[in-house]
């Protein structure tokens, strides 16, 4: 919270003050000196760090963390956890850095406080419901252990309480947070002290005046029932007591916030709420428990279908406890909880009630009939394992089974699945935005598409118009959205590519009968279309251009016979530029680049595969006008295209590499080479795969690579 420097020179601070006193008490009981020592050590390292600075109530700065630290004890929390609470502003708030605590506390502890520094800095602007929720979850997946969230939990309950000195939009936001945000947290992991602490202390801060009017109805309430309450715990007691049961019973009352919240729930005013005051029964053992529910229910008659059994299941958070209602005197029910002594230390501190276990030395959690439960899990990894990240990893997919959390350029929280990229994060943003990415940052720094997203990154996808989607994308895209989008995408640019070929190969083969398409009455058209089930001219271009179709037999038969026979002129070939990938592909014997004469062969799945007329593997298959067309290279390519080279070499050290540079100093690029041994001549054969952009360059490789010493031969692979 807000500080300002003191000029005066003030050490007000001593550790004869009561609540560093009070502090140092609660660890004497579950801590050993060792221990406590390095917490001293911590202490006095916090106290000089924040010297000099005063919260806004006046006080120093040191009451604030030592304060959090105090609140972690009642926990009984490692003393790891307490040092890291006593210093849990140091690095963002004095000249102390991360390396420095590494050094002087080891590096848990300086991970504890850089965890929660972390936390500090993200931005809580909350408008929506599932914001707060995904804020929640974010929390929890960004802190790599669960100390750092009690550490804040801690953090906010002190500041809540010495929340008035701040101003009134000051005051209101942070209340808002804690109900929002970290009282849901404390509840989550079944901190229920906590929570109701947190929510009553936040309630008041934002809504003062109904936080008044509830109470007063509580404790007029309270006078009201004093001595009807007294007498049932006194009957109770005796009858429990007579049974030969070992039990305590205590008087209960809701909490303000939780009153508030079931009034608005179920839409009623306080004198409507029945179950504000309660009586919570503690045995010893699980027997004990159904043994005294059997006693009560003997003893005053139970509401039909209150009843609720969380020993046997237990709510997600680990709750247990037996739950009734029963009809008192004057016809008023009375809640009843009855429970053991774990179960109820479980009940009011969840999670942290691990180390409350751990500290007494005592690891039996043997009351717990379903073990199964996450929070019984947990704990007895925690107990195993010892490893408070594999320990939060459990959580974390207990919570939010695969999710990861990022912002948005406008600090919105995009929720994705695990491991999802770049891409899929574009996608989810908007199809458009996938559609037309150009290139990515993550927190201002820039990555490359295929980058899995981390929890809390700051992502911001650049667009361009008239981009198009990679296909390579399909093979690390997690998100259906992504994969959808970029199908159905690349299918849309494939049919254009098809119609925009498909035209060029139909006007060609009308130009080679020496009639214009344009020509072709409209007739003649509409009923040519209709025998090939083609709505439109598109479509019947498109099937061309997929090679579903024979431009040339299309041409035959839609042109009308007494022009045909008139005037054919010379074959002119269809232009290709290379940019058609996906419904053009490139025959992976021969390697035609720009330069090479080529010749199209037409096939039923692939579409139209060019060759070079050299190729022998094209001039084995029977070439028939049907299902080969003429190509050309357009005069204006700017790609590179795979060429393949065959070099053989003298078996001299050294030679790959020397060959590797000669290419790659010829603006090659080398994309594979595979390396032959022929034992008969002692010879070596290399053959490379070659990007290059046409055969001029090509050319000139292959006679620079000729020239080297130790080269005998260099061959471009023809099938
Ligand atoms: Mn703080």
């Amino acid at each position: 919270m807000d500080k300002k420097p003191n000029n005066k020179s003030s050490d007000e601070f001593n550790t004869s003050s009561k609540i560093y006193i009070d502090f140092k008490k609660k660890l004497q009981k579950y801590l050993n000196p060792y221990q406590i020592k390095k917490i001293e050590k911590a202490f006095n390292t916090a106290r000089i760090a924040h010297k000099g600075q005063l919260r806004k109530s006046g006080e120093e700065y040191i009451h604030h963390p030592l304060s959090a630290a105090s609140i972690l004890a009642d926990f009984h929390l490692d003393h790891e956890s307490i040092m890291a609470a006593i210093l849990h502003d140091v690095i963002e708030d004095t000249e102390i850095e991360k390396d420095n605590l590494k050094n002087t506390f080891g590096v848990k502890v300086a991970e504890l406080v850089d965890g929660v520094s972390k936390l500090d800095k993200l931005s809580f602007s909350t408008k929506e419901e599932a914001d707060a929720a995904n804020l929640r979850k974010m929390i929890m997946a960004m802190s790599q252990d669960i100390r750092v969230i009690l550490i804040k939990l801690a953090d906010r309950r002190h500041n809540l309480e010495t929340i008035s000195s701040l101003n009134f939009k000051q005051r209101k936001k942070i209340g808002r947070e804690t109900l929002e945000i970290f009282a849901p947290i404390a509840l989550r992991l079944g901190i229920h002290s906590l929570n109701k602490e947190l929510e009553d202390l936040a309630f008041e801060t934002v809504y003062p005046l109904r936080f008044k009017t509830l109470q007063n109805e509580i404790k007029k309430s309270r006078g009201n029932r004093h001595e009807l309450m007294g007498k049932i715990r006194k009957v109770i007691e005796v009858k429990l007591k007579n049974e030969g049961l070992d039990i305590e019973v205590i008087a209960r009352e809701k909490h303000v916030y939780g009153l508030y919240k079931k009034m608005k729930l179920k839409e009623v005013n306080f004198s409507h709420i029945n179950d504000v005051f309660g009586v919570r029964i503690i045995v010893t053992s699980t027997d004990d428990c159904y043994r005294s529910l059997g006693i009560i229910h003997n003893l005053y008659t139970p509401v039909p279908g209150r009843f609720k059994d969380y020993i046997a299941i237990p709510k997600s958070n680990g709750y247990q406890s037996l739950h009734t209602s029963i009809v008192g005197p004057h016809g008023l029910p009375i809640e009843m909880q009855i429970r053991t002594k774990d179960m109820n230390i479980l009940a009011e501190s969840g999670i942290a009630s691990h180390w409350f276990y751990k500290s007494k030395g005592t690891p039996s959690l043997e009351n717990y009939t379903k073990e199964q439960q996450w929070i019984t899990n947990l704990l007895s990894i925690q107990r195993d394992s010892g490893n408070p990240k594999e320990y939060l990893e459990s959580i974390k997919a207990d919570l939010h089974p695969g999710k990861v959390y990022v912002f948005t350029p406008k600090g919105n929280i995009l929720e994705l699945p695990k491991r999802s990229t770049i891409i899929d994060y574009a996608y989810a943003v908007h199809t458009d935005v996938g559609n037309n990415y150009a290139f990515a940052e993550v927190d201002g720094l820039p990555v490359s598409a295929n980058t899995i997203l981390k929890n809390g990154q700051r992502v911001e996808i650049n667009t361009k118009k008239n981009l198009r989607p990679d296909p390579g994308w399909l093979s690390f895209v997690v998100t259906e959205k992504a994969r959808h989008s970029i199908r159905a995408s690349l299918k849309l640019i494939k049919r254009n590519d098809a119609i925009e070929l498909g035209k060029k190969l139909l006007e060609s083969s009308f130009n080679d009968f020496g009639i214009k398409l344009s020509e072709i009455p409209e007739k003649t058209l509409k009923i040519v279309l209709e025998e090939y089930s083609c709505h439109i001219i598109e479509d019947l271009y498109a099937e061309i251009g997929l090679g579903n179709r024979i431009a040339k037999l299309v041409a035959m038969r839609i042109s009308p016979a007494d022009m045909v026979s008139k005037n054919i002129g010379p074959s002119s070939g269809v232009q290709i530029r290379g940019t058609e990938g996906l419904v053009i592909s490139y025959a992976k014997c021969c390697f035609p680049i720009p330069g090479d004469s080529i010749i199209g062969y037409i096939s039923q799945e692939k579409g139209i595969v060019v060759h070079r007329q050299v190729c022998r593997s094209i001039k084995r298959t029977k070439k028939t006008q049907e299902t080969t067309l003429d190509l050309l290279w357009d005069e204006n390519i700017d790609d590179s295209f795979n060429a393949c080279i065959k070099v053989e070499v003298e078996n001299v050290r050294g030679v790959l590499a020397l060959i590797s540079s000669q290419i790659a100093q010829n603006d090659c690029n080398i994309e594979s080479v595979t390396y032959d041994d022929t034992k008969e001549t002692g010879h070596n054969i290399m053959v490379f795969i070659v990007s290059v952009m046409d055969i001029k360059i090509l050319t000139k490789l292959v006679n620079k690579l000729k020239k080297n010493e130790h080269v005998l031969n260099v061959e471009r692979k023809k099938s």
